[in-house]
């Protein structure tokens, strides 16, 4: 039995100290003594909900690699993932320890030369609603599509163009609901916004090219966004290797960049409501949640809002428990409360999965 000395957050309560007990937590006193305390702020375990493990810079990575990756985000204080595509199946790592909670959601669904290379399920837009359905299947409840990519059949004139026709992307998204499975969509275009709205996506996955009419009616409809601040940092270095090949993407995408600290707090202005992903997979690094909540604190949204959809509010989006009576004990400690003080995000004193202590 640990013992925690709180206060312990909820979200909807703040308990002045709980107990773990057979991997669950309860506000009642046990009978018997604690083996130990562990004192501090009490959240329920952070959610990334963008984050590849498996997936690394040569596409595919070793068993042992990917075992480190989710031993890097446990530790960062993150018990449970979305991993929104990975080239192959992951499901045998959920038998091992150290790995956080992983809702796996297939492969990436894109075209042929309309995304990174090696790592999506490539098809024509009129296999999109069958091969959605088996996604579905073969998933933990969510599947992965590419919205948008850049289309370099246009020579300098290419740019970000969507992947899918409308009436498309209606069936595909109709398909995923009846297999019980949400969807999630990568987009970094304006163009693409209107059609997810539409098709009734469920989630908007950086959703750089959001106007602010389109924010309105993405928080009106309660889409999940999730701003990958970090990812949107990287957005001057794919214009500047665009260059003078693609100088219309290129430009797009130095204005993305300039402009994504205002983007990001209109979001939140606009009361869209977020999820919290690192992106970690191929560029971005594992276990930099922390990073990613302080860049978009930093941008202006509310770090309040930010450490809501890291943590109870992300957890029951996704249909997970938020430390109730009787819950499992996944839950992170820090010495202080990260939405007055955001920079103990980045040192948890603790992270327990299922009761059991990461140190
Ligand atoms: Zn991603």
């Amino acid at each position: 039995m640990i013992h925690l000395t709180g206060p312990i957050l909820t979200g909807t309560e703040v308990h002045p100290e709980a107990w773990v007990v057979d991997g669950t937590i309860t506000y009642q006193k046990p009978d018997g003594q604690p083996s130990r305390t562990i004192s501090g702020t009490v959240l329920p375990g952070l959610v990334d909900v963008h984050c590849h493990i498996g997936l690394g810079s040569d596409v595919f990575v070793e068993r042992e690699d990917a075992l480190n990756q989710a031993k890097a985000v446990l530790d960062s204080g993150v018990t449970l993932v979305r991993d929104l595509g990975t080239p192959g199946d992951m499901t045998w790592i959920d038998s091992e320890v150290n790995v956080p909670r992983i809702i796996h959601c297939g492969r990436h669904i894109a075209r042929p030369k309309r995304y990174l290379r090696g790592i999506a399920r490539e098809i024509e837009p009129n296999e999109l609603p069958e091969v959605v359905a088996e996604e579905a299947q073969r998933s933990n409840g969510w599947v992965k599509l590419v919205g948008d990519w850049i289309d370099r059949s246009g020579g300098a004139d290419s740019d970000l163009t969507p992947l899918w026709p409308r009436d498309v992307l209606i069936d595909a998204v109709v398909a995923a609901h009846e297999n019980g499975a949400k969807v999630a969509v990568h987009t970094f275009a304006t163009e693409t916004i209107d059609d997810l709205l539409a098709a009734n996506v469920d989630d908007i996955e950086h959703g750089t090219g959001m106007t602010p009419d389109q924010m309105k009616e993405v928080a009106k409809r309660g889409v999940y966004v999730t701003p990958t601040a970090n990812q949107v940092e990287t957005f001057i270095d794919i214009a500047n290797q665009a260059g003078t090949k693609y100088p219309v993407y290129g430009a797009r995408m130095r204005d993305m960049y300039e402009n994504r600290r205002e983007h990001q707090a209109a979001m939140a202005d606009a009361g869209v409501s977020f999820l919290m992903g690192s992106d970690a997979g191929s560029t971005l690094g594992f276990g930099t949640l922390p990073s990613e909540l302080l860049t978009c604190i930093d941008a202006g949204i509310p770090a309040s809002t930010v450490i809501a959809a890291a943590s109870w509010e992300g957890r029951q989006k996704l249909g997970f428990d938020a430390l109730s009576e009787g819950g499992a004990a996944d839950l992170v400690v820090y010495d202080d409360d990260p939405r007055s003080n955001p920079q103990v995000l980045l040192n948890p004193v603790a992270v327990l999965l299922d009761g059991q202590p990461r140190e």
